[in-house]
């Protein structure tokens, strides 16, 4: 629900952490913008507040031209409604596809879209298309055409005429705008966030874990090669100054799937996290909240692909991310293709699962053990690709450790870093452990049956029971405090 004392405060002092959590409509000149405006601020008897573009949009009020409402960050959304608006822009599904798919009735359905969107699907739907043709006119310079076409319209006929019909202008027009943002020949693409936002620790996070010629993270900037159904490419992440954004460019043989990799990237770097909110609720532990007003820009570091990840997850049980990463470089120089068109130092695309069936990963330095897992996890993951799309953990938990070598730790872990999944938590993370033990065991190592010899280190370990307890507090952000449980080692 939106709070109008608190959409008038964050307007006035323009408030970037409120970008993309809400707009301000202008009753006198039907225009709607986002709080970072740099317009003069109208007055509040004039306004009227909305939770989404799409909802401004279809009360009947205009995008702004100067603040351009279509490149705000995405806001933090339930999961539910998430993954149902997911299947309806990426899938066209009806209302009745929609219910099906999900489980839930026609009337539940509308009900969620109603409560958390304020419109019926169709509404959202036809308003997302012609804000997303927008969001690439004027935040990308992929040509017209494909802008149509990646923002859901069949012709370019219907998408002229549903553009002009709706803002009074022409795609070309609108793309005019563009010039203001970007200036480059390649695919370029704008992608905003709510501050803080902290690019130089996020990178750090990143170089510590490169895989050679798959991935090379500079001084600033992050750059990587990808496989994505059957198109190749690379894409380079770099900061823009003085922007709440950073700048993306691609390289990539099909343009179809440029939405896809605008959607991985943001995860990556966890653009639409709302971070105010998270280090609200998580500074209320004496143990976080110092560390958290160390490093306030810190996010939840993705991953691009979710097979890739799973394959690292599991070679990193137990060993230190140095190693892990090692294992997981000699795996990809091993198995996976060169990229075509490769450029400089990205040469490599990560083996896909079809490239892993056969493998036997023997002589590049793993355990038999880790080999055996390595090979049944990717018969599993072979069998049932969309398993790891369910988002309920329990769900997950239960069925990934019944493969023999898949624990909780790397099913949290795949979760929290692969799934994005913002409440996983590895309770049994060494780093996690190491944390929290003096806190919780503070009691116990001072405890006079403490024998002189003992080693105070190897007794005052906490166990995973009082550590998912302390963790119950965290909820539903607790991959967020495992990263700072991380931090506070560091
Ligand atoms: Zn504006």
């Amino acid at each position: 629900m939106l709070d109008t004392n608190t959409c008038h405060k964050a307007r006035m002092s323009k408030d970037a952490r409120f970008d993309g959590k809400f707009y301000t409509a202008v009753l006198t000149t039907g225009i709607f913008c986002r709080p970072i405006c740099p317009a003069r601020a109208p007055k509040e008897e004039n306004v009227r507040y909305y939770l989404s573009a799409e909802q401004a949009q279809e009360a009947g009020y205009q995008p702004c031209k100067r603040c351009l409402p279509e490149l705000a960050p995405n806001p933090t959304l339930p999961t539910t409604i998430q993954a149902l608006i997911t299947s309806l822009v990426e899938g066209n599904l009806s209302v009745s596809e929609l219910a099906e798919k999900h489980q839930l009735s026609t009337r539940q359905i509308q009900r969620i879209f109603s409560q958390e969107l304020g419109l019926t699907p169709s509404q959202y739907l036809q308003q997302h298309r012609l804000l997303k043709a927008r969001q690439l006119l004027t935040g990308t310079n992929i040509p017209i055409t494909d802008v149509a076409f990646n923002s859901g319209f069949n012709s370019t006929r219907r998408f002229n005429e549903a553009i002009k019909a709706s803002y009074q202008e022409t795609p070309s027009v609108i793309r005019e705008r563009l010039s203001r943002n970007l200036q480059s020949s390649e695919i370029s693409i704008l992608l905003h966030y709510r501050p803080p936002f902290d690019w130089q620790a996020m990178l750090e996070f990143f170089r510590l874990r490169q895989l050679p010629n798959i991935e090379v993270v500079g001084e600033n900037s992050y750059r990587r090669t990808f496989t994505l159904g059957k198109a190749n490419g690379w894409f380079v992440v770099t900061p823009i100054e003085g922007k709440d954004a950073l700048k993306l460019n691609v390289s990539i043989d099909n343009l179809r799937c440029l939405d896809e990799v605008i959607t991985r990237v943001r995860r990556i770097f966890d653009l639409d996290a709302d971070m105010s909110v998270i280090h609200r609720h998580l500074s209320k532990d004496d143990l976080l909240a110092p560390v958290i007003a160390n490093h306030q820009g810190i996010r939840l570091p993705g991953c691009w692909d979710i097979f890739e990840f799973s394959i690292r997850a599991i070679l990193g049980q137990q060993v230190s991310v140095k190693a892990a990463t090692t294992l997981a470089g000699r795996i990809s120089q091993r198995y996976g293709s060169n990229l075509e068109n490769s450029i400089n130092d990205l040469t490599l695309c990560f083996p896909t699962p079809a490239q892993l069936a056969n493998a036997d990963f023997q002589g590049l330095g793993l355990t038999n053990s880790r080999m055996d897992t390595l090979k049944r996890w990717i018969v599993f993951y072979l069998e049932q690709p969309k398993a790891l799309e369910s988002f309920n953990l329990d769900e997950l938990t239960e069925l990934l450790t019944a493969i023999k070598g898949i624990g909780p730790w790397t099913v949290n872990y795949l979760a929290m870093r692969g799934l994005s999944q913002p409440d996983a938590f590895p309770a049994s993370d060494l780093g996690v452990i190491k944390a929290l033990s003096p806190s919780l065991t503070k009691s116990q190592s001072t405890s006079p049956n403490l024998k002189p010899n003992q080693n105070p280190a190897s007794n005052s370990k906490a166990s995973g029971k009082e550590i998912s307890a302390r963790a119950e507090q965290w909820r539903p952000w607790r991959a967020y405090a495992a990263i700072y449980l991380w931090l506070s080692l560091s």
